[in-house]
């Protein structure tokens, strides 16, 4: 930090605006002078400009793949910042580079799309957008999950890299990414040349807000971070008959239900007792009436696991007792029921222990106050997973910051409920401080 930008820190504290010191000297000119300043420039950069892009983000919210006008707001203002702007990757992806000399390709991203709900915090900034999603049908979107506070993080990182970049040297190259919510964005980004065209990356960084965490909080580990996801539907084909006569078809409901009890008997019985894995019938449909037997049912699953071996285990479970249930209830072969895995699968987000162990170092070094260990309680799914697959070749750290508007955390509402709400500063500033520094250490490493 120069002495020039010592009296400013001291009026600061004394609660003036910078603008009021500096006339003239707003955001855009208002630099972070050294890492010791980030947090200091930061929290300018959120009065200055964040709040207010953090509430236009908030209060206009687009479906997966449809995130149009949020692309060309992040574009413009990735440009403005200095950046080479790249915008239709992958649908509406956006990536951002910025050389800086020779050294490692370092990745930051950041997922944009809402959700089908309608908003009920009632806050000034809540959302009243109504949008067709990519099939036409008209729904209430809202910013439930908070990939607004993502992206608007990810403008302040575009600003505090630029500032500093003279304690870095190399390629960052930012993006921000499309249908998180529907696991399809990171892999449509892949696929439309993610790592071919641009830079391909050495590191890849991320965070999610989360709001069962207490604001400002930091959860980084090494390992399987968030689970593997999978999407699988199940067509069962019977033989309609009178609900009196059940001898003259076959019944898909009893069927249905067999397998749905069956099913559950893979995690207790052929997975290891220590080795998380869920697999949940989330649907299940059949019949118009009371007295007829209907011939066909339709189940819907989804399947989670922290790992690729217990992954294919379940999977391969689930045709061999779907099949063999079939077949034990009588079930002729021209019948036997239709298995669909639907493409929208998500590996596990496995964090790379050197990543994490560089990250981590700096935090610890720096904002060792912000951070917390917390054991994992449910099994979420997240495609930051694809950008660090194996097959990639590129290694990656995925983190927590926490947004909690409640003071007992387990009391905040959840993501995607209507009445989703995180605190934007800590969460914003918190994030935002943790990539610069985190990104600067994998620099430099
Ligand atoms: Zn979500
Ligand atoms: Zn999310």
């Amino acid at each position: 930090m120069t002495k020039k930008r010592l009296a400013p820190l001291k009026f600061l504290a004394a609660g003036l605006a910078s603008s009021l010191i500096w006339p003239g000297n707003t955001m855009a000119h208002d630099k972070a002078e050294s890492l010791e300043d980030l947090p200091r420039a930061i929290q300018v950069d959120y009065e200055d400009r964040l709040e207010s892009l953090y509430e236009y983000f908030h209060a206009n919210p687009e479906l997966s793949f449809v995130e149009s006008k949020t692309a060309a707001r992040m574009a413009e203002e990735l440009r403005s910042l200095g950046y080479k702007v790249t915008e239709g990757v992958g649908g509406t992806g956006v990536v951002a580079v910025l050389k800086n000399g020779d050294g490692p390709t370092i990745m930051m991203r950041a997922d944009m799309d809402g959700l089908p709900v309608k908003e009920k915090t009632g806050l000034p900034h809540a959302s009243k957008v109504v949008q067709k999603d990519r099939n036409g049908n008209e729904f209430p979107v809202m910013h439930a999950c908070g990939h607004d506070i993502h992206i608007t993080s990810l403008l302040s990182s575009a600003k505090m890299m630029q500032d500093l970049k003279d304690d870095w040297s190399g390629t960052l190259v930012l993006i921000v990414q499309p249908a998180e919510e529907i696991i399809a964005g990171a892999k449509a980004m892949i696929d439309d040349g993610l790592f071919t065209r641009f830079p391909k990356p050495d590191y890849v960084i991320g965070f999610h807000v989360w709001a069962n965490l207490a604001p400002g909080k930091i959860v980084l580990e090494s390992g399987t971070v968030m689970s593997s996801s999978d999407s699988v539907y199940i067509t069962l084909k019977g033989i309609g008959a009178h609900g009196a006569s059940p001898h003259q078809g076959i019944d898909p409901i009893v069927l249905g239900s067999s397998i749905v009890m069956n099913l559950q008997t893979i995690i207790t019985r052929n997975v290891a007792p220590l080795n998380p894995g869920i697999i949940t019938v989330g649907t299940f449909h059949a019949g118009t009436k009371n007295n007829i037997i209907p011939h066909e049912a339709k189940l819907g699953l989804t399947v989670r696991s922290d790992d690729p071996a217990t992954r294919q285990k379940l999977l391969d479970g689930i045709v061999r007792v779907t099949n063999n249930t079939a077949k034990a209830m009588g079930v002729p072969d021209e019948l036997m029921p239709e298995i669909e895995f639907a493409p929208n699968k998500t590996p596990p987000t496995i964090n790379d222990v050197n990543t994490v162990n560089i990250v981590r170092g700096t935090l610890e070094k720096n904002m060792g106050d912000h951070l917390v260990r917390i054991e994992r309680t449910g099994m979420g799914a997240e495609d930051f997973a694809y950008l660090m697959a194996p097959e990639t070749g590129v290694k990656g750290a995925y983190f927590s910051v926490g947004g909690s508007v409640m003071e007992d955390v387990s009391r905040s509402p959840s993501h995607h409920s209507p009445e989703f709400n995180v605190l934007p500063k800590p969460s914003i500033t918190t994030g935002t401080e943790a990539m610069v520094r985190g990104a600067i250490a994998l620099f430099n490493e």
